[in-house]
């Protein structure tokens, strides 16, 4: 039957098929190539109709969704994203993704997506919250602890999630894990930190594992876009571990420092955020961490990578496709050695293309999909669900430790199973795209 064209699902599930079918996974597991057919097709789609109201009290009306991709390997799980942006080939774009990031964690949870269309860039905190009210009273039917546990992606922050749990607990009268990144009391520790975090975890091993454990972040200089949650806690987690942090961009724009955004500047930038600012109005601001103003260029309209200029390691952090295959072709000329996703299928297909041929000739571009380096974020999901369960509370550094290990077992993961299944690894060093998409999907399809 001839579907609906679905650009962004087409692309994440190309991506991923044509992976599989270029290695030996097939010609070893034959009944897998049904199972890819079956895999990518959600379980269940839920639709509905959002209908609140504004400050002036006109009825407002949205669409909303929930994808119920897999739930071979435990509860669909995955994030709500509000962005106006936001329609079905997108989130089953993200579902089919979480299925295998989720795999990737090694922790036992589904893959599942969710969001609307309605832009909370500019709503009150009145509105917001009517809206997460209309919105949960359709969404708490086809939830819960062991059904499905959603948690924050883009325009859902902590306030929003706080919003959608309260509802949830006055329509379903529990209180339960359901949702992850609770920004409070149950909550875990970490949440916050986790997915950009996790994705300097995962990029140490790169880095370990490609100059023989002699280097490190320390001295390294790093290219990051975005300038939410994960594009933040990635580039303090960088600079800590001794690294220059070079850029960060928004919608409108991106700002580059040659000589290092600072930590007292990423936290400013993250309230300006929480409070809808653009970049550019929190850097002209008269606050103390950017009196410096010299150091820090803006430049509309831009993203980081043509612009940050000679840098190591490059981390998109923003959103889907925002990486081209020109900006690919101009940082592996620049003689960039590493790029991760903090974003979900933050390249282009024409991008990967150009790091995996990279790749094959020896001496290229170290590339991680979002759906291995962005995978810290869900897993502490998965460990705020465990934690909920046993009505305990880690400390910070317990959790910490646990989304350590995890990131470190998935790029392990990733590395020997593009061993084990890849062909064109001859001269150059394995593929992580391909490793993370068969290790992912050997899981669940092995639990299917
Ligand atoms: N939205 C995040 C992701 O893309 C986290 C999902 C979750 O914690 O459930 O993986």
């Amino acid at each position: 039957m001839v579907q609906p064209h679905e650009p962004e699902f087409e692309q994440a599930y190309n991506e991923v098929a044509s992976t599989l079918k270029a290695s030996t996974l097939f010609k070893v597991h034959p009944e897998y190539e049904k199972a890819l057919e079956i895999i990518s097709i959600p379980e269940r789609i839920i639709q509905f109709r959002v209908v609140w109201e504004d400050d002036k009290g006109q009825v407002q009306v949205n669409r909303g969704y929930r994808v119920q991709f897999n739930s071979a390997l435990g509860p669909y799980k995955g994030g709500l994203r509000f962005h106006p942006s936001v329609n079905l080939s997108i989130l089953k774009f993200l579902g089919f993704e979480q299925i295998f990031k989720n795999a990737l964690t090694g922790e036992m949870i589904g893959g599942g997506k969710g969001g609307s269309d309605f832009d909370p860039k500019d709503k009150s905190d009145a509105e917001i919250r009517r809206f997460c009210y209309a919105f949960m009273s359709e969404l708490a039917k086809h939830i819960g602890p062991d059904t499905d546990v959603p948690a924050g992606d883009i325009g859902v922050t902590g306030s929003v999630i706080a919003y959608l749990f309260g509802a949830y607990r006055k329509i379903r009268n529990e209180y339960t894990g359901v949702l992850t990144g609770k920004g409070w009391g149950t909550g875990s520790l970490v949440r916050p930190e986790a997915t950009g975090y996790g994705l300097v975890y995962y990029v140490e091993q790169m880095i370990k594992h490609a100059t023989n454990g002699k280097e490190s972040f320390e001295g390294k200089t790093v290219a990051v876009s975005g300038s939410g949650n994960v594009a933040q806690y990635a580039a303090l987690k960088a600079i800590q571990l001794g690294a220059t942090v070079v850029s960060l961009s928004d919608s409108k724009g991106a700002i580059i420092a040659p000589s290092g955004i600072t930590a007292a500047q990423i936290e400013e930038i993250g309230a300006g955020k929480l409070a809808f600012k653009s970049l550019e109005q929190i850097i002209s601001s008269s606050s103390e961490a950017f009196s410096t103003k010299s150091a820090i260029k803006y430049i509309p309209g831009a993203r980081p990578w043509v612009h940050a200029g000679k840098v190591d390691i490059a981390l998109p952090c923003a959103t889907q496709n925002e990486v081209s295959g020109e900006e690919a072709e101009h940082l592996l000329a620049n003689g960039t050695k590493y790029v991760a996703e903090g974003s979900n299928m933050g390249s282009t297909q024409e991008a990967i293309d150009v790091f995996e041929a990279s790749r094959v000739k020896g001496a290229g571009i170290w590339y991680a999909p979002g759906k291995a380096s962005n995978a810290g974020g869900v897993a502490v999901s998965a460990l705020e669900m465990a934690q909920n369960s046993h009505r305990i509370k880690w400390t910070f550094e317990e959790v910490d430790a646990k989304l350590k290990t995890i990131m470190v077992n998935c790029f392990n993961n990733c590395l020997e199973t593009a061993k084990e299944y890849s062909v064109d690894t001859k001269e150059g060093f394995p593929s992580l795209v391909a490793g993370a998409n068969i290790a992912g999907f050997v899981k669940v399809v092995s639990a299917m």
